[in-house]
C-alpha cells in the first residue's frame, strides 16, 4: 500500500509541515498576527528529526520561544510562559503569541508505526523514542514512578502520562502518543490561562501530532484556535 494511503487511514487530515505552518500563518495573518507583532513558542520533542519544525516557524513568524521537553511534554511550565510574555513585540499596545505544540511517530514506507530512518545510520530507528520506552516499560511490567535525578524529563514524563492511562492498561504507541498530544495540549492551556492578560494579549494554540514519513515530515491538526480580545475561534487551514 502506498505510504499516503497508509498516512491517511492512520491520521484522517494530515499536511506536510512546511505547508502546515504556512498556512496557520496566513490563517492568523487574517487575526492581526505578523511576523512583526507575534512571536512564536514551540514544544516539540528534543529528537533531531523534529527540530525542522523550528525553521519553519522561523520562516513564518522569526525565532521561537523553545518550550521544548522528551517527547514535547510540555514541563517548561509556568516559568517559560511568563518569561515568553516577557519577549514578545507590544509596539502597538498588544502582545501576540502562537504556540505550536506536538509530540510525534514516525511512520515507515511501509506504514510501520514508530519506524523511521536516520541519516548515516544503518537499520530501523524509531521515534518517538522516549514514549517508545515508556511503553516498552509498561508491555514489560517495570515502571518505576521514582524521580530518577539523572533522567529528569523521562521520569516525568512517565509520571504525567500515567495518570491518563488506565491501571493495567497497556496502550500502543500510536495510542500512547495520541494521549500525548491531550497531555500536552492540556497542560500548556491549564498553564497559560491564569497567567495571561486576555485584554492585552492574542494568541494562538495550534497542537496535534508531528509524523515523520519516509520523504518528509507531516503534521495531523487536533486543535487549532486563536484567542482574540478574549474570545475563542477556530482556525481554518485552507
Ligand atoms: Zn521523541
Amino acid at each position: 500500500m502506498k505510504f499516503e494511503t497508509i498516512l491517511r487511514g492512520i491520521f484522517s487530515v494530515t499536511y506536510q509541515e512546511a505547508d502546515f505552518v504556512k498556512r496557520t500563518h496566513s490563517a492568523l495573518n487574517k487575526f492581526g498576527f505578523t511576523a512583526d507583532n507575534a512571536i512564536g513558542c514551540v514544544d516539540v520533542c528534543r529528537d533531531e528529526i523534529s527540530q525542522s519544525f523550528f525553521s519553519h516557524v522561523r520562516d513564518a513568524w522569526g525565532e521561537a520561544f523553545n518550550l521544548s521537553s522528551l517527547a514535547g511534554m510540555f514541563f517548561a511550565g509556568r516559568t517559560a510562559l511568563i518569561a515568553a510574555m516577557h519577549h514578545a513585540p507590544d509596539a502597538d499596545g498588544k502582545e501576540r503569541y502562537v504556540f505550536y505544540a506536538f509530540p510525534h511517530i514516525a511512520l515507515g514506507a511501509e506504514g510501520q508505526v514508530g519506524v523511521c530512518m536516520r541519516k548515516g545510520r544503518g537499520g530501523e530507528s524509531s521515534a518517538c523514542g522516549a514514549l517508545n520506552a515508556f511503553q516498552k516499560e509498561m508491555a514489560e511490567k517495570r515502571v518505576t514512578l521514582a524521580m530518577d535525578n539523572e533522567d529528569v524529563e523521562q521520569s516525568l514524563l512517565r509520571m504525567r502520562l500515567l495518570q491518563e492511562i488506565p491501571y493495567g492498561h497497556v496502550p500502543d504507541l500510536l495510542e500512547l502518543t495520541r494521549t500525548a498530544q491531550k497531555v500536552i495540549q492540556r497542560d500548556l492551556e491549564n498553564t497559560l490561562k491564569p497567567i495571561i492578560n486576555t485584554a492585552q494579549c492574542d494568541y494562538a494554540v495550534i497542537t496535534g501530532i508531528q509524523i515523520h514519513g519516509p520523504e518528509g515530515n507531516y503534521i495531523w491538526p487536533a486543535s487549532c484556535y486563536a484567542v482574540i480580545g478574549g474570545m475563542k475561534q477556530e482556525i481554518t487551514l485552507q
